[in-house]
């Protein structure tokens, strides 16, 4: 079986969040069964030569309604997966891959139009079996897959379906979609065009990230706009849980960690603490220290810690945030941190400086509003850094309290009842008493280090997807 699997961004090459983590951990982990090719653009800012990207013979055009545009090829392997990078101007002109400061790149129906509609001619190309997708970045390739090989398998996976791929009606014409599709049934949505909707009508399988989003989405309150549309399509939805690679991830051997550590050395786990609160100012190492890790966005719940940090910065512990994203919420934070010296903040994003922040970690704040999946859990779980999470999403699926005893997932940590500035005071207690039992803390970050985080079960069943489809 020959599998494409096509994304905007795959980590190390681009990476803006979860899905370039999962674009790299997943293939990486088909490949030892199937054979697998992936796709993504080959953007301005990726360095060719750092990964030793060479250019292919194979050019073509393709044609968007009245535009044709020219698409060159170039190849690189990652962790025994061949990847595949495709160059076109307009799609690869950038500085990040979906805006910049001002919000999101104004052609970006074009951009992924582009990229999706030479995901199929690829598919051609390389004679593909089963064709995965994800996100609305590739959405469109599913419908344009049933016009040009209709014999090809689509799986559509929805990383988070807060972000659709809304555009004007105008689209229709620039990107050349037959107007049949603009329906209510197809791509119509509020008068505009939503991709996200191309990737649920017209792929043979829809999954998503954990069990738990999977039914949130067929609801109002997690459904966006398209719980409706999803309920109709719910016989073909699936919710497979993410994992993460396990050796990109690995406190015993990761290459960004001051001090490396696993269950026999776990003393080291506290040398990372101490080195990282002297580097970002931090006092007093034995207090625990908590840290958020994410996009300062209100999805991840930073609005609602925003407002508990005033009771919070007077609690005994150091709190260190990375991240970027809403600038009044970085504003805030930042007056915050230069008022306390137990609260230290990071702008921006930086790979190997969050890989210290979870070595350097007892525990993970991270009380989402809703999570797909989440990876910051699962990372910390492997970090034998203990998760603070709201009860939602993936989260459900992956961390369950300490004084749950009904319910068996992977990892334990402090769950939520719901999302309050309040409920955040509580839990970040309930953490600091857990905390002062020196045995059970540790007991407890060791058991989540035995947790089964990689991605070799969730392989399995997407595996038995695209066997269940060829
Ligand atoms: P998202 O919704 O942003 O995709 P996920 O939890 O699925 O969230 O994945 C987030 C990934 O991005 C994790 O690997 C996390 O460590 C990483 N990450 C998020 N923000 C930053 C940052 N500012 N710097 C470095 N890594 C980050």
């Amino acid at each position: 079986m020959k599998l494409l699997f096509a994304a905007a961004e795959i980590f190390p090459y681009a990476k803006t969040g979860g899905l370039a983590d999962v674009a790299q951990a997943l293939p990486t982990t088909l490949a030892k069964e199937i054979d697998v090719l992936s796709v993504m653009p080959l953007y301005d800012f990726i360095d060719r030569e750092k990964f030793a990207l060479t250019a292919m013979n194979e050019s073509f055009q393709i044609t968007l309604g009245k535009d044709i545009y020219e698409i060159s090829l170039f190849e690189g392997m990652n962790q025994g997966v061949r990847t595949l990078f495709v160059y076109e101007a307009t799609l690869c002109h950038c500085i990040t891959p979906y805006g910049n400061k001002n919000g999101d790149y104004l052609s970006n129906d074009i951009r992924f139009g582009i990229f999706s509609k030479t995901v199929v001619i690829l598919a051609q190309m390389f004679e593909i079996d089963v064709l995965h997708l994800n996100d609305w970045h590739t959405a469109l390739s599913a419908l344009w897959a049933k016009e040009i090989l209709p014999e090809l398998h689509v799986i559509f996976t929805i990383h988070n379906l807060a972000f659709q791929g809304h555009f004007p009606r105008e689209s229709m014409e620039r990107l050349g979609l037959r107007e049949h599709y603009f329906t209510p049934e197809g791509i119509e949505f509020w008068g505009g065009v939503n991709c996200m909707k191309a990737g649920i009508a017209y792929s043979d399988v829809v999954t998503t990230v954990s069990p738990t989003y999977a039914k949130e989405i067929m609801l109002p309150e997690f459904g966006c706009g398209l719980e409706g549309f999803i309920q109709v399509h719910s016989p073909k939805l699936h919710g497979i849980l993410n994992g993460i690679d396990t050796v990109l991830f690995d406190p015993l051997i990761d290459p960004a960690l001051p001090k490396n550590y696993g269950l026999e050395k776990f003393t080291n786990k506290k040398k990372n603490k101490i080195l990282f609160c002297e580097e970002h100012g931090l006092r007093d190492v034995q207090k625990p220290l908590i840290v958020f890790i994410g996009r300062f966005t209100e999805q991840k719940g930073l609005d609602v810690i925003i407002e508990a940090l005033p009771k919070l910065l007077t609690m005994k512990f150091n709190f260190a945030i990375l991240g970027e994203g809403d600038e009044a919420m970085a504003e805030t934070l930042k007056i915050a941190s230069k008022n306390h010296d137990n609260f230290s903040i990071q702008f921006g994003y930086d790979e190997s400086l969050s890989h210290r922040m979870y070595a350097a970690a007892d525990l993970l704040l991270m009380p989402s509003r809703f999570e797909p999946c989440g990876l910051n859990q699962l990372i910390s779980l492997r970090y034998g850094t203990i998760p603070i999470v709201n009860d939602v999403g993936g989260l459900h699926d992956s961390v369950r309290d300490i004084d749950d005893t009904d319910r068996s997932v992977c990892g334990q940590g402090i769950v939520l009842s719901k999302l309050s500035s309040n409920a955040i005071v509580r839990s970040v207690k309930r953490a600091l008493q857990l905390f002062t039992s020196t045995k059970l803390f540790l007991k407890i970050s060791k058991a989540n280090m035995h947790c089964d985080v990689s991605f070799e079960e969730s392989a399995k069943s997407y595996l038995k997807l695209y066997r269940k489809l060829v």
